[in-house]
């Protein structure tokens, strides 16, 4: 194993960055490669305990010497939005001196131009320049994990049509909940990588075998325990079997049966007033059309001063709002549905 570190110097004096690296060379060239990187979003810390549990399994796997591909993993890839607190609470969404979301404008560059990513680095912000570092890194492997989570959750991803149903392994080893299919077309991490290997030089490829690019939603942002963690690092490390990338012949892969959503069948439940939330259905739970999700209080104390909410569709509660307070038209659920309910959606991820 060779531990590096990629060292982002700050836009002011005095300021230094550093996300260690950690590489394990495959003994198989003919094996696929893999990325794995954890809390781009910085305050998503799931998949750093997934990624902890996973690297010591790979340094057991490297003294055995059963790593068949490359495998890199960063387990902290933003040290910046890690450094950003604010008022109390960290700020590892969006970079608070652009207001822009640190999962997002990731340059869409094919595959041949992946050096172009790192061209004249020292000329653009500290931002940009993790950002093209990290891209720049995850374009040398065949397939790319970037590891998020949701606000509460049950345990899904999003992934490309060009990747399914290739990628069902994944859903099945992590033993997913949900997969969302994406159309691949937003400034997303994952999308930049799938954008890159999409277009790897000539016309865009429909489908890439043998490639993968995902986001995998690790459930919730409380949902950070040792034996969830451990359980996900087994997870991973039954794909990286399955796949070829370690050598584990003692696993079977089984056949993934959650559900497979396209977006356009996702509704988002959305708070027509603001008001305190009172919720009554929880994430993992099927609903139908009609069923009451949550109460408003609109005006406390009022012998009217509540509304409800109901589900417009049959699904499964796949994400809540942690908040308990909603303004107007804020999210309070997304819902995965067995139709198109959606005709209004903007192509490009939910949010992630
Ligand atoms: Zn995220």
């Amino acid at each position: 194993m060779e531990r590096t570190e990629i060292i982002i110097g700050g836009d002011t004096a005095g300021i230094e960055w550093r996300a260690p690296v950690f590489r394990f060379e495959g003994s198989d060239a003919t094996a696929p490669s893999v990325y794995i990187q954890a809390a781009l979003h910085a305050n998503e810390l799931p998949g750093v305990a997934v990624a902890h549990f996973l690297l010591e399994k790979l340094r057991a796997a490297d003294a055995e010497g059963t790593i068949r591909g490359d495998i890199t993993v960063i387990p902290q890839a933003n040290p910046i939005g890690l450094a950003q607190s604010h008022f109390g609470e960290m700020e590892g969404r969006f970079d608070l001196g652009s207001r822009t979301n640190f999962n997002r404008d990731f340059p869409l560059v094919a595959l041949a131009e992946r050096d172009t990513l790192i061209a004249d680095l020292d000329r653009r912000s500290a931002v940009e320049r993790l950002k093209r570092t990290l891209l720049h890194t995850a374009l040398g492997h065949d397939l790319v994990l970037d590891l998020h989570c949701d606000d509460e959750s049950l345990q899904y991803a999003y992934i490309d049509d060009a990747f399914w149903p290739e990628a069902a392994d994944l859903a099945s080893a992590l033993d997913m909940q949900a997969v969302f299919l994406s159309d691949g077309e937003s400034t997303a991490f994952e999308e930049a990588v799938g954008h890159a290997f999409k277009h790897q030089g000539g016309d865009k490829l429909k489908t890439v075998p043998g490639r993968l690019s995902v986001t995998v939603e690790l459930r919730g942002r409380r949902d950070v325990y040792a034996g969830m963690a451990a359980r996900d690092a087994d997870g991973l490390w039954a794909f990286l079997a399955g796949r070829g990338v370690v050598a584990d012949p003692a696993l079977s892969v089984r056949a993934y049966t959650g559900p497979a959503v396209p977006l356009d069948n996702i509704e988002m439940v959305k708070a027509p007033t603001p008001g305190t939330i009172l919720f009554h259905r929880d994430v993992g739970e099927t609903v139908r059309a009609g069923d009451i999700l949550a109460t408003l209080i609109t005006h406390p104390g009022e012998a009217d001063g509540t509304i409800t909410v109901a589900a417009r569709h049959d699904g499964l509660i796949a994400t809540r709002n942690s908040a308990r307070y909603a303004r107007r038209g804020d999210d309070l659920m997304k819902i995965a549905g067995h139709e198109a309910t959606r005709r209004d959606r903007k192509p490009g991820t939910l949010e992630d």
